[in-house]
């Protein structure tokens, strides 16, 4: 039976796919992509469908990513975050800022998941993830192999990573590293926010 996809694209396209899993887990995300590909129906993951544009209904699996958590640690000079990706971005943002840790707030009200931040190196009023993406946790989709990529190995440039060359398609990205550091400096150098 197919499923409506308007609540998982921020279009709100009338959309449908033949299946839809909402997966809260690794586990649950490799099963539905194993599933399917057995199956031989193609598979699209989903953090919050803000950066698709639905033309056509998708004759296959949509996995919605909502695998979350927020595990806080820290060292001398920095908060470390670990992040399931998915979680929803700005909240993750706000959740930092109410926990006294700033570094994110340039970021704030960017639509998707956390997940989905690397993917295009996500940026705004002169601050991009690269600055603070500490490593990306994914899951190789053939056999569920986890992997730890490195600020480094991600490959960032503007809007662009890995993740959209060699990984796409044959990685799921299930939580994000983030290094804020305690010496916090604001960041007021771009456009109009260098007039406040
Ligand atoms: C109004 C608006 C404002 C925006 N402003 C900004 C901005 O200021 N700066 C900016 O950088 N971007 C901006 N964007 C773009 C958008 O916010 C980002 O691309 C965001 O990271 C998309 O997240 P998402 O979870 O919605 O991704 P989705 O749309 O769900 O997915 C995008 C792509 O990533 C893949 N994908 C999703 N999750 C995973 C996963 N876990 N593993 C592997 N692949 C995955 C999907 O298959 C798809 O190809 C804006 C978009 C809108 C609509």
């Amino acid at each position: 039976m197919n499923s409506s996809l308007k609540p998982f694209n921020t279009f709100g396209i009338q959309a449908t796919a033949a299946h839809i899993v909402i997966a809260e887990s690794v586990q649950q995300l490799t099963e539905a992509w194993a599933e399917s590909t057995q199956a031989h129906q193609p598979v699209l993951i989903l953090g919050e469908g803000s950066n698709v544009l639905f033309l056509e209904n998708f004759e296959g699996t949509v996995i919605i990513n909502r695998i979350k958590g927020i595990e806080i640690a820290e060292t001398d000079d920095a908060w470390l975050l670990h992040v399931g990706a998915g979680e929803n971005w700005h909240h993750f943002v706000e959740y930092t800022l109410q926990q006294g840790m700033p570094g994110l707030e340039n970021l704030a009200l960017i639509p998707g998941c956390a997940g989905s931040s690397p993917i295009q190196n996500i940026g705004a009023y002169g601050v991009e993830i690269k600055q603070v993406c500490n490593y990306v946790d994914c899951v190789e989709l053939s056999n569920g192999q986890a992997l730890r990529l490195t600020n480094a190995e991600c490959r960032f440039g503007y809007r662009d990573s890995i993740f959209k060359h060699d990984y796409q398609d044959r990685f799921a990205i299930v939580a994000v590293g983030y290094r804020l550091p305690k010496a916090w400096r604001p960041v007021l150098s771009y456009g109009d926010l260098s007039k406040l």
